[in-house]
């Protein structure tokens, strides 16, 4: 295996802040300002609409899901970009049911809550005696039974980072002919991740966490090529049709995954990602996450031994955990709060969890010490108990 080595210099890294958030939004990659710049000044600025042509951004969407697509397994032209992953979800779930006459979406409780939102709406929309059965992560491999029409599952809890093993389960719903859609939001980037070999049908994920796309970076989607000619897009857009230039009264989906584009990509937010994917060139998925399991390690032994307080809310085994750490805490809300002010930054979920989490590309040995030491500053002190730790932000 290559060994890894931080990229932390290709990033732009606040002043006197530990980021431990690029789980929720990635960092700056410092050549993305000037890729920005560019396609502002020379692309928009001087090509107006021959820029769609001339500078490759109708392209894009495609080009860039090969990117994204070696990160996670996928066969090269399977992989395509747009819309934002709850739009992408939707589509890999709405293809998947339109598969299959059975009724049940099964999922877990640790998905993440627009992944539930979107099974729910189209349950609504669709009727037809749709159901989402929503169970203990533990309990997903026993509860795939013969009447499950799809399992849709994000691969890392969003709340414990709790690991799913995406190649058990996918096997396992493949002999009870379930259909598979999995949420790669926590994965892609932070993990070696096996498309082709595990065999799922469909896959989704967001560019903006762990791929450094920046706020709002479309989100991608892997549609298996056994399915790629014959999966119905069902959110059918112009430029998923075959000829979106035609203007054809009828909607005929284009080739393979493009079909799954709907509108009009967004030209300035792709040119920070192609940006930032350059960044993973070269880079080693498999070392990547030996380097991601040496951090959380390191965290969650410097935490528990300065923190006695914090429970730790992630799996203990790091083959079952995400790239990322939760603690619970009653008081957590405020504690985070008093972390953030002293410059450690994770973000919280209700009820009680703390959040940090562990991107390699930037995050060394010497960062976890620092964030380690600041924390524990936190709560040796009781930093936290302050009223103005209490008052609750619209994002947190
Ligand atoms: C971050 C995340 C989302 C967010 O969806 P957007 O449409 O990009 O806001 C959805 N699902 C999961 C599993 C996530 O982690």
């Amino acid at each position: 295996m290559m060994t890894f080595e931080t990229r932390k210099d290709l990033f732009h890294l606040p002043e006197g802040m530990i980021y431990l958030d690029g789980n929720s939004l990635g960092p700056l990659p410092k050549a993305a300002a000037a890729r920005v710049m560019r396609t502002l000044q020379d692309e928009w600025g001087e090509m107006v609409i021959t820029g769609w042509n001339r500078a490759g951004w109708m392209a894009q969407p495609m080009a860039l899901g090969d990117r994204i697509g070696r990160l996670i397994g996928a066969e090269p032209g399977h992989v395509t970009l747009g819309d934002t992953l709850s739009i992408k979800v939707f589509q890999a779930l709405a293809a998947a049911l339109a598969m299959t006459d059975r009724t049940v979406i099964l999922s877990d409780s640790g998905n993440f809550p627009s992944d539930l939102y979107i099974a729910q709406g189209l349950i609504a929309a669709l009727g037809r005696g749709l159901e989402l059965r929503v169970v203990a992560p533990e309990a997903v491999a026993d509860q795939i039974t013969d009447d499950v029409a799809v399992m849709m599952l994000t691969q890392v809890d969003c709340r414990t980072w709790r690991l799913h093993d995406m190649a058990h389960l996918t096997a396992r719903a493949q002999t009870k002919g379930v259909l598979t859609v999995w949420d790669l939001a926590h994965s892609a980037g932070a993990m070696d991740v096996d498309m082709a070999g595990c065999g799922a049908d469909f896959a989704v994920g967001c560019t903006y966490k762990y791929l450094n796309g920046g706020p709002g970076a479309p989100a991608f989607i892997y549609v298996a090529p056994r399915h790629a000619q014959t999966a119905r897009p069902v959110l059918a857009g112009w430029l998923g049709h075959d000829a979106p230039f035609a203007f054809e009264q009828s909607y005929r989906p284009g080739d393979g995954v493009a079909r799954m584009r709907v509108g009009t990509p967004p030209g300035i937010q792709m040119a920070a990602l192609d940006a930032a994917m350059d960044i993973w060139d070269g880079v080693d998925m498999a070392a990547l996450r030996a380097a991601s399991v040496a951090l959380t390690e390191r965290f969650i032994a410097g935490v528990e031994a300065a923190c006695p307080d914090l429970a730790l809310a992630s799996p203990r085994d790091p083959a079952q955990r995400g790239s990322q750490v939760s603690f619970r805490h009653p008081e957590g809300y405020a504690m985070m709060q008093a972390c953030i002010a002293a410059g450690v930054v994770g973000d919280f979920r209700a009820p009680d969890i703390l959040r940090f989490g562990f991107t390699p590309l930037f995050i060394d040995a010497d960062y976890v010490d620092r964030a380690v030491a600041i924390i524990a500053g936190v709560m040796r002190d009781r930093l936290w108990d302050d009223p103005a730790f209490a008052a609750k932000a619209a994002v947190t």
